[in-house]
């Protein structure tokens, strides 16, 4: 039928040793950046998504078509659905499953705690199962966040710090992604890499997000609500630009080795790694601010109020030198550099008149 012949011809790699990637997520905001990445150097790229309504749909559409032009299928489906998976391993032989599908945004939980259960616990089980069966096994990377570290207070942090504070659903549901994850690298030979990416920016981004709808706000002469910590402390995020994360994404697909099977023998032989993707230089929310309103042109309203106890912590600041060592990653842009990108991308895709839906 039509839609396996799409499948097929997406898939299809365009230089030596190319790789072949199922990509979850893929109508995301970091689905779209990775899945364009991976198809302009080469590499076969078949997308998969639920489309949900989370935040608009129709910028999920646009992501989608844009990802069309660059000759990108995305198939219309859920990380739950065993058959479609199944269906999709046996069409192509997908030597790279990169799972960017989850429930994102921390504060979500609180109006709808299951779909975290859903699409990062039962899909992400959903998808190893299917990952596990397929011959060849493909390679699994994946995206944690940097959310686990919760309330630690020790920084920055590093791959090997506590992780048993989760501030909120959503930080709970990526640390069990990472045991659930190990539990497949142990039994089933899985070749697992797991990601935690920090605060990610960017033109495409996710409207969910403080830069984002503050963005929107000012444009629109609205107020925006600013969260301060207890003693007056401002918020600090490890911002991250998309093209970094990006170069992340594509360095640990490189490096992720073979999964080696199930079967007793070779368990355990298979890597299991995780990796901390941030910038490595956090900045507070009112220099954030600051930053969009000079990009902008345009003065924020701001309500500055003491942040609820609803899934947020403190600060982030990410120490990367693992994933420097063992994938070449280096941050090289700065919050000012990417929000004058963001906000350009912003001014195009909505207008001035901000008509279109967010
Ligand atoms: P996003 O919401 O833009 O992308 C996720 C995509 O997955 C969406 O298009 C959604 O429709 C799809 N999806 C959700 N549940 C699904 C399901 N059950 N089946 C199929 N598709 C499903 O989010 P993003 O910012 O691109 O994030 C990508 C990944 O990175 C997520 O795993 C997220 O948790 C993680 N992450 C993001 C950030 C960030 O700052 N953006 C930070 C840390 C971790």
């Amino acid at each position: 039928v039509e839609w396996q012949k799409r499948v097929r011809t997406s898939a299809q790699i365009h230089r030596s040793n190319g790789l072949s990637v199922l990509v979850t997520g893929a109508a995301g905001f970091v689905g779209t950046h990775v899945s364009i990445a991976l198809k302009r150097r080469g590499d076969g790229v078949v997308g998969l998504d639920n489309f949900n309504n989370y935040y608009d749909p129709s910028l999920k559409k646009a992501r989608k078509a844009l990802l069309n032009s660059n000759g990108i299928f995305v198939v219309e489906g859920d990380i739950n659905d065993a058959r479609i998976l199944a269906k999709l391993f046996d069409i192509v032989a997908f030597t790279h499953v990169m799972h960017l599908a989850a429930q994102a945004g921390v504060r979500y939980a609180i109006q709808n705690p299951h779909s975290y259960v859903h699409s990062n616990i039962a899909g992400l089980v959903t998808l190893l199962e299917a990952s596990k069966s397929a011959d060849p096994q493909p390679a699994f990377v994946w995206a944690s966040s940097s959310s686990v570290y919760g309330l630690n207070t020790k920084v920055p942090f590093s791959e090997s710090d506590r992780t048993d504070r989760p501030a909120s659903l959503y930080a709970a549901t990526k640390k069990a992604g990472e045991e659930i994850t190990h539990t497949y690298n142990h039994i089933y030979g899985l070749s697992i890499t797991g990601l935690r990416f920090f605060t990610v920016y960017g033109p495409w981004g996710r409207p969910d997000m403080a830069y984002f709808s503050f963005t929107r706000n000012i444009l629109q002469g609205k107020p925006i609500t600013v969260y301060r910590g207890k003693n007056g402390v401002d918020l600090a995020r490890d911002f991250t630009y998309i093209d970094d994360i990006v170069k992340g994404c594509l360095g640990s697909l490189d490096t992720s080795g073979k999964s080696t099977g199930s079967g007793g023998k070779k368990r355990g032989s298979a890597p299991y790694r995780i990796f901390n993707l941030g910038n490595t230089s956090p900045v507070t929310v009112p220099t954030l601010v600051s930053i969009l309103e000079k990009h902008l042109k345009a003065e924020a309203k701001k309500n500055i109020v003491e942040m609820p106890g609803n899934g947020d912590v403190p600060f982030t600041h990410a120490n990367v030198s693992l994933a420097r060592k063992e994938i070449g990653y280096k941050p090289t842009t700065d919050l000012e550099t990417g929000l004058k990108k963001f906000v350009r991308w912003y001014l195009s895709y909505y207008g001035y008149n901000q008509d279109k839906p967010v």
